[in-house]
């Protein structure tokens, strides 16, 4: 290690010690040139990577494209910008390892992306609902739109649910 003070590529570690509960090394330095005292921190690249249940049991490392994938599909041709797909994926992501530690649920993932989708665009909303809760009948469809409806949300610039100008 380059010393910060010299700048000479001689030192000795005087003490080492686990940190973060185990997930780092800190340790302690001496320069063997100028005798200052430094120290270095070792851990882990990409901590706490989630790791995703789907629903058959399988797991799979959680994949931040493949969760864009699903949203952009749900979106399609909607004018929705590509800057508020990405900070949707990325307040998801930042959630998830905030608040689950090893593993997540895929059914768990997909409420958050239904909760934001719905303050995003209600028809990206109805198709990612149709694929994510297995939308299998009319019937469920229409108390799903029923639901969305009712309830009230906080949105800026909401897209009408059908919109006549959009509906080519
Ligand atoms: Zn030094």
């Amino acid at each position: 290690m380059i010393c910060p003070y010299c700048g000479a590529d001689n030192d000795r570690v005087i003490d080492s010690r686990a940190t973060d509960a185990g997930r780092g090394v800190r340790r302690r330095r001496v320069c063997e040139a100028c005798e200052k005292r430094f120290t270095t921190y070792e851990r882990v690249d990409q901590p706490n990577r989630l790791v995703v249940v789907k629903r058959d049991g399988r797991r799979d490392p959680f994949n931040t494209s493949k969760m864009m994938a699903s949203i952009t599909a749900a979106c399609g041709k909607l004018p929705i910008p590509e800057a508020v797909k990405e900070q949707l994926v990325e307040e998801i992501e930042e959630e998830l390892s905030r608040e689950f530690e090893k593993e997540v649920e895929s059914a768990m993932i997909g409420q958050r992306v239904l909760a934001k989708l719905r303050d995003i665009n209600k028809v990206a909303y109805i198709r990612f609902a149709a694929e994510h809760l297995r939308i299998e009948s009319i019937d469920q469809l229409r108390k799903e739109l029923e639901d969305l409806e009712s309830r009230p949300t906080n949105v800026r610039d909401q897209q009408p649910l059908f919109d006549p100008a959009g509906a080519r």
